[in-house]
């Protein structure tokens, strides 16, 4: 079993803002499971490169997959890669120009990414994938065809490289700027879900899943 905390490596020592850091496994892993976005920088022809895409965590491992053709994933098999997650969780508004931040929660996992060739194992991961976009969801949905794994490419990486950080509070202001008459203070910032949108072409008379409405709710 992996322990708790990540031990730290060159690359992931946090040198600026290090009171800032962690590297608690839990605190990392809620700032993974909280979010469907990630980005996952490679490098193509020599030069980098940074896609956004949906990642979803599964023990100790992260997962991300596209088509077969992505270039951004055939380039990352066997290869070092870098992802990362954040989550804006608001504007500070400070006194100064120099001072103005954002509170944060992000995450850096740097390894290596390997390609899951197994179609039944893959065919696995994409449900956990689907599940982790809509929790229930998988059993009501038509079998994936071996064309449609066949189609999907599904790397991972070991989540051992890691570090997060996160800021919290309100503005942090030069002694001297407290006395000035300037309003400062925090817009928190919250992601949510909106109204569902039946697709124009359900069948009629087909009613909102209850693990599609118990979400939202
Ligand atoms: C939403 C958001 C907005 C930000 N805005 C700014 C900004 O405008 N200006 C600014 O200077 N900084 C900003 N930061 C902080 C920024 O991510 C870096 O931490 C900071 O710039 C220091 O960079 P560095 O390369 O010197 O880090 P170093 O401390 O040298 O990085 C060393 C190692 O620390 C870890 N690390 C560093 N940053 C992070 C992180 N954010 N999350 C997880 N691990 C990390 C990585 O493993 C990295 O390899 C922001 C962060 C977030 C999430």
């Amino acid at each position: 079993m992996s322990s708790d905390q990540l031990s730290i490596t060159e690359r992931t020592r946090v040198k600026r803002g290090h009171t800032r850091a962690s590297f608690d496994r839990k605190i990392l892993y809620e700032i993974l499971d909280a979010t469907l976005l990630c980005h996952v920088g490679y490098l193509r022809d020599g030069k980098p490169a940074v896609i956004p895409t949906v990642q979803w965590r599964e023990g100790d491992h992260i997962y991300w997959h596209g088509s077969s053709a992505s270039r951004a994933l055939k380039n990352s098999i066997d290869e070092d890669v870098c992802l990362s997650v954040t989550h804006l969780d608001g504007l500070i508004l400070a006194r100064s120009a120099f001072h103005h931040s954002v509170n944060y929660r992000s995450a850096v996992i740097y390894g290596k990414a390997t390609k899951i060739i197994d179609p039944d194992l893959k065919a696995k991961k994409l449900e956990n994938m689907v599940e982790k976009i809509m929790p229930g969801r998988w059993p009501h949905l038509r079998a994936m065809t071996a064309k449609e794994v066949k189609a999907t490419m599904v790397l991972s990486m070991p989540i051992e490289e890691a570090s997060a950080k996160i800021r919290t509070g309100g503005p942090i202001d030069d002694d001297e700027d407290y006395e000035l008459p300037i309003w400062a203070g925090i817009v928190p910032i919250h992601s949510m879900m909106g109204e569902v949108e039946a697709d124009p072409r359900n069948l009629q008379g087909l009613e909102i899943p209850e693990h599609v409405s118990n979400l939202v709710r």
